[in-house]
């Protein structure tokens, strides 16, 4: 069956024969990996929309059980991320983790919204990629019904007081329920007077577009990295990402 579908390049590998397989993520049916014959580096239309971030329109042949390739055409081609060390790696990172959440062919529409809309904010941002690849990975866990819930403590439901990030609890817990022992649990992280619970839930409560503004300081940035690793690894198994060393 021919068919088509907008997608975004995730990864390619190269295969037998000089062929190669595409991993996108497209908006009919998820993530799938399609072969292709399509060389490489060529200038014609089809070869450029393959390339990995671009966000295209392909035409697949479906098997029984594969998909191929047989022509391709940009939509947006995000040119501007290759540009920059740092805007690179964060949408490498972002990828990466799109890659990982999803199984092949799990229906994926709110994480393609979600990708095209950061790859193309990210592309025009100016300064501070890091804090935009937080929110990423902020907004990807609410999809995945694993959002951090930040609105009371996740014990008694307390508004106020909220002291700590509890990984294993779900969100944030309040002084009294944390108790003395909060500090010597490497999955119950410290929420900074609650600065980190604040940023949170600004992120939560805006869509990525929103968040123009928003510059997470350095040192905040790196905690909240941690709780987020923590976080991917306990609640979705994910760990050992490439994007978890870099340090934005
Ligand atoms: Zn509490």
């Amino acid at each position: 069956m021919i068919t088509e579908t907008e997608g975004i390049v995730i990864r390619q590998t190269k295969t037998a024969y000089g062929r190669r397989m595409i991993v996108l993520l497209t908006k009919k049916y998820g993530k799938i990996s399609a072969g292709t014959s399509i060389t490489e580096g060529g200038k014609n239309k089809s070869a450029l929309a393959l390339r990995p971030f671009t966000r295209g329109r392909y035409e697949l042949f479906k098997g029984r059980d594969s998909y191929s390739i047989n022509g391709a055409e940009t939509i947006e081609s995000y040119y501007s991320i290759g540009e920059d060390i740092e805007k690179y790696s964060c949408a490498a990172g972002a990828l990466e983790l799109a890659d990982k959440m999803l199984e092949d062919e799990q229906q994926a529409q709110g994480m393609y919204n979600l990708l095209s809309e950061y790859l193309s904010i990210l592309e025009k941002r100016k300064s501070d990629f890091g804090t935009l690849f937080l929110a990423f990975r902020i907004k990807a866990l609410e999809l995945f019904g694993s959002g951090i819930n930040v609105k009371s403590c996740v014990k008694c439901g307390k508004t106020d007081g909220l002291k700590c990030i509890s990984v294993p609890d779900g969100g944030a817990v309040c002084e009294d329920c944390a108790g003395p022992s909060a500090e010597l649990n490497p999955l119950i992280f410290d929420a900074g007077d609650d600065i980190i619970i604040k940023i949170i839930d600004f992120i939560q409560a805006h869509p990525l577009r929103a968040l123009e503004k928003l510059s997470v300081p350095d040192q905040v940035k790196s905690r909240m990295t941690k709780i987020l690793k923590a976080w991917y690894s306990y609640h979705l198994g994910i760990e050992g990402l490439k994007s978890e060393s870099l340090v934005l």
